[in-house]
This record gives structure tokens, sequence and C-alpha cells, in this order.
């Protein structure tokens, strides 16, 4: 969603789903207490094992995904001196949306959508960058997995990265309405809500 219609920043959402590693590394409690910690507020949540045309779906919500995943790895193998399979940025995406379908439908996942000031943006500095080699310390992704693009690669599969978190707000819109239903979001105060949004902080003294 742009953030100009919505009624306040708090009110941002954006999905967060626990791959099958995650679930299978015993993260879940883990995951969930980071973006928790933060403040976020969880308004979502449920346990699913998703088929490969959801995670299809999923994947080409966004029509330019395909171009910029498949420029991206395309770069990825020529800053490491490799050749790439191919220099068609479609073709080396639909290689890794197959090798992503495998690997999302193996086990159970968890999908949450969690709510609050820049949700996305906050989100995705909690999970790290998508290459768990280099993503910051510090981060999901960075601190519980070791996994690179060139083993995964080398393995002819994704790499594992334990969560999947939307990229953009107006990414998140697409992808919350993909996995929930409206009657699964659950609209509520937290109690933590008013030391984290109240302008004045009444109260706390009464
Ligand atoms: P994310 O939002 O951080 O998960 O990253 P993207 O949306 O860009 O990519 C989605 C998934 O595609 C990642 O989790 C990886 O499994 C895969 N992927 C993305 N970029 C690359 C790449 O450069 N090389 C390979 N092999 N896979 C990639
Ligand atoms: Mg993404």
């Amino acid at each position: 969603m742009d953030k100009k219609t919505l009624d306040h920043f708090k009110n941002e959402r954006t999905l967060v789903v626990i791959k099958p590693d995650g679930v299978q590394r015993s993260l879940v409690g883990e995951v969930i207490g980071r973006y928790e910690s933060m403040g976020l507020k969880l308004v979502g949540m449920k346990m699913l094992v998703a088929d490969a045309d959801h995670i299809e779906k999923h994947y080409t919500l966004d029509p330019g995904w395909k171009k910029s995943v498949g420029e991206k790895s395309i770069a990825g193998y020529k800053k490491k001196g490799l050749e790439p399979p191919s220099e068609d940025p479609i073709e080396v995406a639909d290689a890794v949306l197959e090798r992503l379908k495998k690997y999302m439908v193996a086990g159970p996942v968890v999908a949450m959508v969690w709510q609050g000031a820049h949700a996305a943006e906050i989100v995705r500095k909690i999970t790290g960058g998508t290459e768990p080699l280099s993503s910051d310390v510090g981060t999901i992704r960075g601190d519980f997995v070791m996994d690179s693009f060139e083993m995964a690669d080398a393995d002819d599969r994704s790499v594992r990265n334990i969560v999947h978190a939307s990229g953009n707000a107006q990414e998140a819109e697409a992808e919350i309405d993909l996995w929930f239903d409206k009657d699964e979001l659950v609209e509520y105060t937290h109690v933590q809500d008013k030391i984290l949004y109240d302008v004045d902080l009444d109260g706390i003294l009464d």
C-alpha cells in the first residue's frame, strides 16, 4: 500500500513466511521473537504446506520480479568470475523459480502478518540480505544460516535463508491477499501500541 493512502504509519503491514528450513531448524520462536521485540504487532499467523502453484503465484505477483532476479543473479555470477547459465534474465529467473517451487513445498511453513510503523522496511532490516553468506551479523539470515548462492547453485537448489519477507509495503499488500483471507487477520489494540505511538504518553503516572 502506498504510504500516503495509509491513515497512519503504524498501520503498515508486511508478510513473513518462515520457510521449511526455518521450521526444521526449530527457529520459529526465535524468528517471531525478533519481530516481536522490535515492537511489531502480530495480526495473522498460520502453519500450512504450500503447493507449487501457490509458490509460483507468490513469486510472480510482481511482474518485474523475474527480470530483476534474473539480472541480479547474472551480475552475481559475473562478479564471482563465473559463467552465468544464460544471458537471458528471464531464463535464469525461471530456473530460480523452479528451485524455489521445490524448496518452499518441502515441508510446513509459517505465514505471518506483522503490523507497525514502516513494517515492511523494518522487517527487511531485521531479516537481512537474501544471501546468508553476506547478510549482516545481527540479522536472522546473518545469524542462523551459512548458505551461499554459489553452494546452492552447485547443488542445483535454492539458497536456504530461513524466511521470506515482503520487499516493500506495496508488495506486502498483494502477498498478504494471496496468503490470507480477510477474516484470518485480526484488528486489535496491543497494550504496547500506547508507548510506541501515543503522542503525549498520557496515563503512565496515573
Ligand atoms: P528476498 O526477497 O530477499 O528473498 O530475495 P528476492 O525476492 O530477490 O529473491 C527471492 C528468492 O530467489 C531468494 O530467496 C533466492 O532463493 C532466490 N534468488 C534471488 N536472487 C538470487 C541469485 O542471485 N541467485 C540465486 N541462485 N538465487 C537467487
Ligand atoms: Mg523478495
